[in-house]
């Protein structure tokens, strides 16, 4: 999205953009835990990408890229086709990695990808309206998505269904970009709400009455959503081009993969190898401006400019009741309506971008 800006706003003559996105509405995550507690309407959260790439006399293929074939400079498509290009920027986000959940496949709904989450979250609010409708909600993960997701599932089910809503969260290991006097905010913020917390505990498997736990507890549930760790989409495999230990293409401080100066990579589905940083949206953000000029400057063969991602960033979670709980490096924490306030300005201003 942020390229697709740079390049709307200065085209670069003599250069054809292709833009291949799976959904024609990409959603914003920074808003979609607001839009779940009912502060959001839908369409605010949406990106039009077609608009976006119209702007910038971009073509979108509404399609999904399943392989990339560097030898023959092509992405082929699941469609059938195939696209050439001479520079390669990918930008594909994260798949949920269920393999360490038995039964999650069928039996959870998990969060990312983000765009199919909100149809899932649309079946869970139509089903908990019925008298016999899902109560307990247990979210698996309890990283900086899983925390936004308890609040925004706890304050939107209580406010349609009533008190009998249950939600439990279950992590495994504290979000690493939140320091430990945030953690008690939050932790005091969890229980205030009536949102019950099994910290340290590795979910292992997932069936229609409930998950199970590391060392044989069961926590009883109707409905299991799960935000833990991300895998590299299936479209990464078999590419050839460098990887991360995780298997996540391996990027330079340019934002070219390792092995290949005409394939950029950026956002979640990338690791910039020697300056690691949580697969969050704030790194993203950051990168795109970045990941633009430098396309722009390997477009006319200029040297790229080089990247060191900052270390500390500021973290908001909206408690979904107005209020939200902040926090930035090692000792910065606070909480209140002004957060929340503070979040809203920023996650609207961000979208007004591409509006
Ligand atoms: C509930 C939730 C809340 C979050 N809140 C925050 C927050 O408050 N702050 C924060 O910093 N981070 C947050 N995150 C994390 C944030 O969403 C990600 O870090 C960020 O979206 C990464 O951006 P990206 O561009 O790399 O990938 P994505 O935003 O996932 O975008 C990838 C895009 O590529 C498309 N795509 C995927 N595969 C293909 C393919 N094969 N072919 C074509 N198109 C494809 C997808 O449809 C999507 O549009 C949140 C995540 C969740 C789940």
């Amino acid at each position: 999205m942020l390229v697709l800006q740079a390049f709307a706003r200065r085209p670069e003559p003599g250069t054809r953009l292709t833009l291949v996105a799976k959904d024609r509405l990409t959603p914003y995550s920074g808003m979609l835990p607001g839009h779940m507690a009912g502060f959001y309407p839908r369409d605010a959260l949406h990106i039009d990408l077609e608009r976006l790439a119209r702007r910038c006399g971009a073509v979108l293929i509404q399609d999904e890229a399943i392989s990339f074939d560097r030898d023959a400079g092509q992405v082929r498509l699941r469609g059938g086709g195939t696209i050439s290009y001479d520079i390669l920027s990918i930008n594909i986000g994260i798949t949920p990695d269920l393999s360490d959940l038995e039964g999650a496949e069928e039996h959870a709904l998990a969060v990312k990808p983000i765009g199919d989450l909100l149809p899932k979250w649309d079946q869970l609010v139509q089903d908990a309206h019925k008298p016999d409708g899902p109560r307990r909600i247990v979210i698996v993960g309890g990283g900086v998505a899983g925390i936004c997701l308890a609040f925004a599932v706890s304050s939107s089910l209580r406010a349609k269904v009533g008190s009998s809503i249950e939600v439990t969260l279950v992590s495994a290991s504290a979000a690493p970009e939140i320091n430990s006097r945030m953690r008690r905010r939050v932790e005091r913020a969890l229980e205030r709400r009536g949102i019950k917390v099994w910290a340290g505990c590795a979910a292992i498997a997932v069936d229609p009455q409930g998950i199970t736990l590391a060392g044989g507890r069961r926590i009883p549930a109707d409905r299991v959503l799960v935000s833990t760790q991300a895998a590299p989409p299936p479209a990464l495999q078999h590419c050839g081009l460098a990887k991360d230990e995780k298997d996540f293409l391996a990027v330079g401080p340019t934002l070219q993969v390792l092995n290949d100066k005409a394939v950029f990579a950026a956002g979640d589905c990338a690791t910039m190898l020697g300056h690691p940083r949580p697969k969050a949206g704030v790194f993203a953000v950051r990168q795109g401006p970045v990941l633009a000029r430098n396309l722009r400057r390997a477009l006319r063969g200029e040297a790229l400019e080089t990247y060191i991602p900052q270390r500390r960033h500021l973290v908001l979670i909206g408690t979904g009741d107005g209020q939200a709980i902040g926090g930035r490096g090692r000792w910065l924490a606070f909480e209140g309506r002004w957060a929340w306030r503070l979040k809203d300005w920023l996650d609207r201003r961000f979208m007004r971008r591409f509006s």
